[in-house]
């Protein structure tokens, strides 16, 4: 593997310049199933290996992990192909039974982050160990959350802490499981530089067919490292099953991404800069597009009302308020007033020729 600079990574025991991938599956389900997958995974460069044994479900009488047994499971596969183990902890007794049964990188789940009393216990439970201790961020897109996470570990002298990008739930995730926002992780590396970066495209694709397409991204946006879920056979997986790689698929996308990975010396200070802001602007046009279709959503139902009431659809006084509130408010953030004008009628038109289709719609008499 030859690849981008991991300066970030020197002392973390990735060689310099490879990619940090830590890859394994979601669950850790037995010892065959765990050193299947090691031994397949140990074909490709991989930095560790990952399972889960404390599965934090959102409800209950889903697949909550083998527990502490498994760790035993995970430690023995990844000793059997030399790579340290890497597990999820959510509490202080889990950092606790991770740490003595030799588990070589911790992290933090996402609804762990977003809980500043457990995080302010597991910063102490894990002051000053040289374990390297990756968090992720919060379900939610709140970025000081996830800068308190790793703020609370710094204060507690973690030595290796780097930050995990699983994406965020919520109603804008468009093609994925969890919507990606780019520009959080961004803004995170911003404010702390010095903090090395995963993606998880796993967990914000939520589907093996997307996950390649999540890591050509992070890897332009040159994320220190990956972490991928790849099980042994994944219809039969416990937990994440539609979203989990079989072995030759995760071989073949760490190939490829090889191939297409932009050489760090090629990529100057302001491409980089430049693929940050596109990734932006992409996301960005994406809202848009949500918010034009809730707003016409909104119109509709207006439409039904005024129909039931036997109201114009168009009201010419409103039209004109409105106008003129968007030319104020867009004057205010620097929008040119003509600008926002063309833009409003464009916007009012398609307005109208959504409510009129409503509005003749046959049947209702256009009750709620
Ligand atoms: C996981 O990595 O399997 C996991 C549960 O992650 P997250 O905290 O991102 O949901
Ligand atoms: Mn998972």
């Amino acid at each position: 593997m030859s690849g981008i600079a991991t300066g970030q990574l020197d002392r973390w025991g990735v060689p310099i310049g490879r990619l940090a991938i830590i890859a394994g599956p979601c669950s850790a389900e037995s010892p065959v199933q765990m050193q299947q997958v090691a031994q397949a995974l140990a074909r490709a460069d991989i930095w560790a290996l990952r399972a889960g044994v404390w599965k934090p479900r959102s409800r209950p009488g889903a697949f909550e992990g083998a527990g502490a047994e498994g760790l035993r499971w995970l430690v023995d596969a990844a000793r059997a192909i030399g790579r340290p183990a890497a597990t999820e902890v959510a509490t202080p007794a889990h950092a606790e039974a991770a740490l003595q049964a030799g588990i070589g990188v911790l992290w933090i789940g996402a609804r762990t982050t977003a809980n500043p009393f457990m995080m302010a216990e597991l910063a102490h439970a894990l002051r000053g160990v040289e374990t390297p201790v990756l968090v992720k961020n919060p379900v939610s897109p709140d970025l000081p959350l996830w800068l308190g996470a790793l703020e609370r570990l710094q204060a507690a002298g973690v030595q290796r802490l780097g930050a995990v990008h699983r994406g965020f739930s919520g109603e804008h995730a468009g093609p994925y499981r969890n919507a990606p926002l780019w520009r959080i992780p961004i803004e995170l590396r911003r404010r702390m530089p010095t903090i090395p970066m995963w993606c998880d495209p796993s967990h914000i694709a939520g589907d093996a067919a997307r996950v390649e397409e999540i890591c050509r991204i992070a890897v332009e946006l040159l994320f220190e490292g990956l972490m991928i879920e790849v099980h042994p056979n994944p219809p039969s997986a416990l937990s994440d099953a539609n979203q989990q790689l079989a072995p030759a698929q995760f071989l073949a996308l760490v190939a490829d991404l090889e191939k297409r990975r932009p050489r760090a010396e090629a990529s100057s200070e302001c491409e980089r800069r430049l693929s940050e802001l596109r990734h932006d602007l992409e996301d960005t046009d994406r809202q848009l597009v949500r918010i034009l279709a809730a707003r016409m959503q909104l119109a509709r139902c207006i439409a039904r009302i005024q129909k039931s009431h036997g109201w114009a659809m168009f009201q010419p006084d409103r039209w004109q308020a409105t106008l003129e509130r968007l030319q104020a408010e867009g004057t205010a953030v620097g929008l040119d007033p003509d600008f926002m004008a063309d833009l409003y009628r464009l916007v009012h038109e398609e307005t109208l020729r959504q409510k009129s289709e409503e509005a003749a719609r046959d049947g209702e008499g256009g009750e709620e």
